[in-house]
């Protein structure tokens, strides 16, 4: 830290931002309730993900989990169905195994304290505080990506604060602010109030400081420094990012309907619905009864950029041969295979490449053709819903450059990563 001003006192600034959120506070659905399990829920899906973004989901959601119960006894389908659209799928597995947790090792009932709730499946320490101090009251601090904005700024922490030594010292911060709370006042409303500054206040690029609860204490503002804290790691350029190459199938029956196959639960995308695809076409075929026809023809090119990697799937059409039937070998790495309707497809949880490349059905000929042979590559390029609406992907392009035909063998699917980081987005 700096020598810049002097250090702010953790108690003022715990009772300032307090009354600050009494007044300022948004009225969302989930700060209608102490419900351990609704406010676990919406501090799921906030993790990566806007508030006007959740709202509805976190509605639907309660709507059709209404208790922890519920929830752990529904098809793991039903749960990602109801996640459709929001990304980051191991959310709700987790949410759901969580759920299964509690009910056995707990009674049902949502362990009160952090240390217990970080017993739970999905539980990290952020989302202990949350459901800790909201619901049960519990003087439990957290870090969240808005809360380490602010903790940086205020008390001007030059560590990265991605890095391990940045993560310790903003989790020994908010807790001495949560510490130096005033006995009267509500731990979840303190740790609300942070969130809250950091979403609408003390914002990523140009901070409204004026307005700010603890502007006079704030060192990043004293020196003009706002734009320098927090100190985070430069992003990898997208070119550096390394490349995932794989093959999908194009399958469709002579109803219209298309092959789709489900990721085994314990993998990465665990329990997701997608085009049966693997890093090499004829075994990916293969591995559901399927040929490839057509010379193995490309008839279009997903580009997807994810946050570690980028994404490029070539699209080849297939069949199967008369009178046999799908079904998932054990090496496909599926655990289901089945015909779905391609305006129904949506509905599943489907992985974000899948839902894009199926976004291009109305412009493509070449999608809605059953059949061989078929592809008349005219989809236009175009965002999708499916990768609008992922917070994993941050841009998507499909393509139809048709191509020759090659069997496609990947070259870093080993590598794969997924993100793990838990900063929030909401706002
Ligand atoms: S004064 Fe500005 S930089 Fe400091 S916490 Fe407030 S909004 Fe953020």
């Amino acid at each position: 830290m700096t020598g810049i001003a002097a250090e702010p006192d953790p108690g003022s600034i715990a009772r300032a931002l307090v009354a600050w959120y009494q007044g300022a506070r948004r009225d969302l659905p989930w700060r209608r309730t102490r419900d351990p399990y609704a406010i676990w829920v919406s501090e799921i899906m906030l993790q990566q993900t806007r508030v006007a973004t959740v709202i509805p989901y976190w509605t639907r959601w309660m709507a059709r989990f209404p208790t922890l119960a519920a929830l752990a006894a529904a098809p793991l389908d039903d749960v990602l169905a109801a996640w459709a659209g929001l990304g980051y799928y191991s959310r709700a597995r987790n949410l759901h195994a969580g759920a299964a947790e509690v009910i056995g090792r707990f009674g049902g009932a949502l362990p009160a304290t952090a240390a217990r709730l970080r017993e739970v499946r999905g539980i990290g320490a952020y989302t202990a505080g949350a459901i800790a101090s909201i619901a049960y009251g519990e003087r439990a601090p957290l870090v969240d990506g808005n809360v380490a904005r602010v903790l940086a700024r205020v008390f001007a922490v030059e560590t990265d604060v991605k890095s391990a030594a940045g993560t310790r010292a903003l989790w020994t911060l908010a807790g001495a602010v949560m510490a130096a709370l005033p006995a009267e006042l509500a731990a979840g409303d303190l740790n609300q109030a942070v969130m809250e500054l950091g979403a609408t206040v003390c914002t990523p690029a140009a901070p409204t400081c004026l307005v700010c609860p603890v502007h006079d204490a704030c060192r990043a503002r004293a020196a003009g420094r706002q734009d320098e804290l927090p100190v985070v790691p430069p992003r990898k350029r997208e070119d550096a990012l390394p490349v995932v190459a794989r093959t999908a199938l194009w399958i469709v029956d002579d109803r219209g309907r298309v092959a789709l196959a489900r990721r085994r639960p314990e993998g990465l995308f665990g329990g997701l619905w997608e085009l049966p695809a693997g890093a090499d076409v004829a075994a990916a075929a293969a591995a559901i009864g399927a040929t490839v026809t057509s010379a193995g023809a490309i008839a279009m090119t997903h580009r997807q950029v994810l946050s570690h990697r980028r994404l490029v799937i070539d699209v080849v059409p297939a069949q199967i041969a008369a009178g046999a039937r799908l079904a998932a070998a054990a090496e496909s790495g599926y655990d289901a295979v089945d015909w779905h309707p391609v305006h129904a497809a949506p509905a599943l949880g489907l992985a974000a490449s899948t839902a894009a490349i199926l976004a291009t059905e109305k412009d493509a000929s070449w999608i809605s053709t059953p059949g061989p042979s078929s592809c008349s590559p005219r989809a236009t390029p175009r965002s999708s819903k499916g990768s609008s609406s992922s917070a994993t992907t941050s841009t998507t392009r499909t393509s139809s450059t048709p191509r020759s035909a090659r069997a496609r063998a990947s070259t870093s699917s080993s590598t794969t990563r997924s993100r793990s980081g838990a900063r929030s987005k909401r706002s």
